[in-house]
């Protein structure tokens, strides 16, 4: 029995069809009542969302409505606001938080769990795609530990539109429905210094295929519990690597006998260490993608590394600005520096190793894993060098020849304090003629050209001779170039500081900024006419404000 009341429909949201398979097959929490507590043997505890005082839409995604089969404008119908606020629940839905644990930089840290996540159920769309609702910011379960389930305006305002972001920007990501202001204030002390305040309440409905993690199967291993690590592989191989399964017939023979767990498994240890290998590889493509446009995810532990190589939980990340491979946005990362932007690469197979050390019961021998990681370094490798190509635009990556030419490039970059964003644009704009300048469009990337001494413009000259030649000896024309350059290499991408303006402007009752925004992030890679705004660089002003280069943890 639900307590909160249900409505059989939504104009805006069509008939939705739910098919919750999760809770259908997983093992279920016996406790229904709900209070902070260890879940021991049990993916997921149901547990419904707080209800909210005054549910306001602020924004929405078009796109990601009609992926749910849903259309229409959610602003006509106020109980959009309701549902996706955590006041009312749709006919189908099954409100649960699931169970995980997770490393926190670097440390095993117990159980974690979904403690302000509510999923509110999976919707198969008319295309038979699955996609999980989850509410964000609904209120305490079973797994909030000492903290009180809810979250900040401007820390869902940054998911929301990030989220969205990332997905136009072509990388893989959980998707972000709407964002709701609850009309109750959350107390955070921002910078963890003794200083809370109130600050609005709001709630984002997260959508995503799975919102399943590394710690996911870490927690269940970490208790000796097999039989639910098992549980939880299978039904994710069913869930998301049906390909899988399809490709190993031959499912159990040549089972190793050290391979206790694999006994009564559904299947061999050969496709669990297929699986394993797939997740190594779908990681290596995100963490290329992240190096690309220039995303620091800020706290990469494994409870925030989703299983499907997506992108998830938007807390303290950033953007680089002037490339600098050391910085990381997180404050509460600043002394280790654990999560820079060079680190990401290395963390995420740090990552997966402790997932391969959850599985191995299952595989019943370390090799395959291990030379799984093994490839995930050589795909990482060879994608990062395909990706720089194509950021440079060049067709190929010949490493011997072209290795020293990118690394003095980034080191130039990190020397003149160059914005990352907006220099690969600007690259795109220069000819391959023979030509000595330095153009325009070079220098207009640099935070502090006064600062850009004889010795490094000289370097910089000399870099662009090279790279022209390089261009060159590929006999691309400039026009052709240029296309392909600004393909890959956005201009717009969410900025911190942009983020912080719309941030400022929806606590002040103005979710307009934010909706321009959104739109201009729709189409990453092209020039919109009077967006000049939303691609500027960091304006000096908010160089060291609070929220555009430095994040904490406090959401
Ligand atoms: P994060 O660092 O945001 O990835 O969160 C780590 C863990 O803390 C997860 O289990 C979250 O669900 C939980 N958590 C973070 N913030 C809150 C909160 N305000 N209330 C309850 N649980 C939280
Ligand atoms: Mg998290």
């Amino acid at each position: 029995m639900h307590s909160l009341p249900v409505s059989e429909s939504l104009e805006s949201l069509g008939s939705l069809r739910f098919d919750n398979r999760f809770t259908r097959l997983l093992p279920e929490d016996p406790e229904s009542r709900n209070f902070r507590r260890q879940v021991t043997a049990a993916c997921y505890s149901r547990v419904e969302p707080a209800a909210v005082a005054a549910p306001k839409l602020l924004a929405y995604s078009p796109e990601v409505l009609q992926l749910i089969g849903g259309d229409g404008d959610p602003h006509d119908d106020p109980r959009f606001a309701e549902i996706f606020g955590g006041n009312r629940l749709l006919a189908g839905m099954e409100p649960y938080a699931m169970c995980y644990g997770g490393h926190q930089f670097g440390n095993w840290a117990g159980q974690l769990g979904d403690g302000r996540a509510i999923n509110l159920g999976e919707v198969v769309n008319p295309q038979g795609q699955r996609w999980v609702l989850q509410l964000k910011g609904a209120g305490p379960t079973p797994y909030s530990r000492s903290a009180d389930g809810l979250a900040v305006l401007r820390s869902s305002l940054r998911e929301f539109i990030c989220s969205e972001a990332m997905h136009h920007l072509g990388v893989p990501t959980t998707r972000a429905l709407s964002l709701v202001e609850t009309g109750e204030s959350v107390i955070r002390d921002m910078f963890y210094d003794g200083n809370p305040r109130r600050e609005p309440g709001a709630v984002v409905c997260r959508v995503s295929p799975s919102f399943i993690r590394f710690g996911h199967f870490e927690i269940f291993a970490s208790r000796g519990d097999l039989e639910t690590l098992r549980t939880l592989v299978d039904y994710t191989i069913e869930t998301d690597f049906p390909d899988l399964i399809q490709a190993d017939p031959s499912a159990d023979v040549a089972r190793p006998p050290v391979a206790a767990a694999a006994a009564q498994a559904k299947f061999g240890p050969e496709t669990y260490a297929r699986w394993f290998e797939r997740v190594c590889q779908t990681t290596a493509e995100l963490l290329v993608h992240w190096m690309r446009v220039g995303f620091v995810h800020g706290v990469m532990n494994t409870d925030n590394m989703s299983i499907l190589g997506l992108t998830i939980d938007y807390g303290p990340y950033g953007w680089l600005e002037d490339y600098d491979p050391q910085w990381t946005p997180n404050t509460t990362d600043a002394s280790g520096r654990r999560y820079c932007f060079g680190n990401q690469p290395q963390v995420a197979l740090w990552n997966l190793l402790q997932l391969a050390n959850a599985v191995v019961p299952l595989v019943g021998q370390t090799k395959p894993l291990e030379d799984s990681l093994q490839r995930y370094s050589q795909s990482f490798e060879t994608g990062w060098q395909t990706m720089m190509a194509g950021k440079l635009g060049w067709k190929r990556y010949h490493a011997a020849a072209d290795a020293p030419l990118t690394e003095e490039l980034l080191g130039l970059l990190a020397d003149s304090e160059t914005d990352y964003t907006l220099f690969f644009r600007g690259l795109a704009d220069v000819s391959a003629g023979e030509d000595d300048s330095l153009p325009a469009s070079i220098a207009a990337a640099w935070y502090h050209p006064d600062r850009v001494d004889e010795p490094l413009r000289t370097r910089w000259t000399e870099w662009l001779r090279r790279y022209r030649g390089r261009v060159r000896s590929e006999g691309n024309s400039d026009a052709l170039r240029r296309e392909a350059m600004n393909r890959v290499n956005p201009i717009y991408v969410p900025r911190n500081y942009l983020a912080q303006l719309a941030i400022d402007r929806a606590e002040a009752g103005d979710a307009s900024w934010l909706a321009d925004w959104l739109e201009v992030l729709r189409t990453p890679y092209d020039e919109s006419p009077g967006a000049e705004r939303f691609a500027a660089k960091r304006p000096e002003w908010a160089r060291n404000r609070a929220g555009c280069s430095m994040l904490s943890c406090s959401s």
